[in-house]
C-alpha cells in the first residue's frame, strides 16, 4: 500500500506500473491524515499485522521487518530506534543553553510494526486536538505498550541536499564496477575510405564487411556487451541478417549503450586501440573521441583512442587488414 499526496497519485502509479499487486491511495494534509487513508484502504484484507514507513527512508533492509515482526511478540507496538548518541542542549528564553541528559533517549525511525485491529482501535480512540506524530504514540497513548527495537544508521530520513549525497554514497556500496573487452578485425579492399570510430577518414581503400566495417565502433560494442554479460555484437545483429547490410555501425554501439541503460546501469570509461600502418590515425584522434563521446553521451576526457602499428609484422603490418581493440568499464546495480 502506497500512499501518495492526491496531486501526484498518476504520477505514483507510473513510476510502480510494474509492481501490479501495489495499491495506491491518496493521502491528507498531515501525516496522521495519510497513515488513516492507508490504514482504512487495507480494512477489506484485514490484515494481522501492519508496518508503517516513511518513504523517504530508502535503505530498509529485510532483517529490519524480521526484527520488527519478531518484537510483536510480546507488544502492542515495535519500532526501530537509535539511541541519541550527541549531547544534548536546551536553548532557554534568554539564549542560555543548559545541558539535558540523554540518558533513556532514543530517536524514533520508521518502520513502526503493530497489529492491524489494536492499531485501528487505538487510533479511533486518540484524545488529542493536534494528530499524533508517529503511530506508536498513539499505541502509548492507549496504554498499550511500544517495544524499541535496534534501529540502523542508514535508515536516516533524506531530507535536506546533502542527505542525499550521504544516500549516494551508501547507494554506491551496492553498485559494481565491471569491465569488458572487445576485439575485432576488418580487411582493407579498394575504395574512398575507412570508417574508423564513427569517423570517415579519406583513403584510397576501404575496410571491408557486412556493415560499414567500422572496427573501432564493432570492438567497443563487444566491449560494451561484455561487461555487462549480454554476449557479443553478432548477438544482436547477425551478419546473416540482410538489414545490418552497409549499416552504420553507430546503431550497434547505441544499441549497447542502451541496455546498460536498461540495467540501471552508467558508462565509465572507454580505451580503445586501433592497430595498423596506415591510415595515420593520430590526426583524427580528437575528432573520433568527439564522435563517440556524442554516440555514448559522455564527456569526451572519459573517451580515449590510441593507435600503433605491428612494426611491419603481421597482417597488420602487411596492410591487409586493421585491428582494434577496446575496453569498457561499467558501473551498474550488484
Ligand atoms: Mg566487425
Amino acid at each position: 500500500m502506497l500512499v501518495a499526496p492526491a496531486a501526484d497519485l498518476q504520477y505514483a502509479a507510473e513510476i510502480f506500473r510494474d509492481l501490479k499487486s501495489l495499491k495506491i491511495v491518496a493521502g491528507g494534509a498531515q501525516r496522521a491524515d495519510s497513515v488513516k487513508a492507508g490504514l482504512l484502504a487495507l480494512a477489506a484484507e484485514a490484515p494481522d499485522l501492519v508496518m508503517i514507513h516513511d518513504a523517504a527512508r530508502p535503505f530498509l533492509k529485510p532483517s529490519h521487518i524480521g526484527d520488527l515482526v519478531a518484537a510483536l511478540a510480546t507488544a502492542e507496538g515495535a519500532i526501530l530506534a537509535l539511541p541519541v548518541a550527541d549531547t544534548l542542549k536546551r536553548e532557554g528564553p534568554d539564549g542560555r543553553i543548559e545541558t539535558a541528559s540523554r540518558d533513556g533517549l532514543w530517536r524514533a525511525q520508521t518502520p513502526q510494526a503493530f497489529r492491524y485491529g489494536t492499531l485501528m482501535e487505538a487510533y479511533a480512540a486518540w484524545p488529542d486536538a493536534n494528530p499524533p506524530t508517529d503511530e506508536a504514540v498513539v499505541i502509548e497513548a492507549a496504554g498499550g505498550r511500544v517495544r524499541l527495537v535496534n534501529g540502523d544508521p542508514a535508515l536516516m530520513k533524506l531530507t535536506y541536499p546533502e542527505d542525499f549525497d550521504m544516500a549516494e554514497a551508501i547507494a554506491g556500496r551496492a553498485r559494481l564496477m565491471r569491465v569488458g573487452q572487445g576485439v575485432d578485425a576488418h580487411r582493407f579492399g579498394p575504395g574512398d575510405g575507412v570508417w574508423l570510430c564513427g569517423v570517415k577518414i579519406a583513403d584510397h581503400r576501404t575496410l571491408v564487411g557486412h556493415s560499414d566495417a567500422d572496427a573501432g565502433l564493432h570492438a567497443i560494442t563487444d566491449a560494451i556487451l561484455g561487461a555487462i554479460g549480454e554476449g557479443d555484437i553478432g548477438d544482436h545483429f547477425p551478419p546473416t541478417d540482410p538489414q545490418w547490410k552497409g549499416a552504420p555501425s553507430h546503431l550497434f554501439l547505441t544499441h549497447a549503450a542502451e541496455l546498460v541503460r536498461k540495467k540501471g546501469g552508467q558508462l565509465i570509461n572507454i580505451d580503445v586501440t586501433l592497430i595498423c600502418e596506415r591510415p595515420r590515425i593520430k590526426p583524427h584522434r580528437q575528432a573520433m573521441r568527439e564522435k563517440l563521446a556524442e554516440l555514448l553521451s559522455l564527456p569526451v576526457e572519459r573517451i580515449s583512442v590510441k593507435a600503433t602499428t605491428t612494426e611491419g609484422m603481421g597482417y597488420t603490418g602487411r596492410e591487409e587488414g586493421l585491428l582494434a581493440q577496446a575496453i569498457a568499464c561499467v558501473e551498474t546495480p550488484a
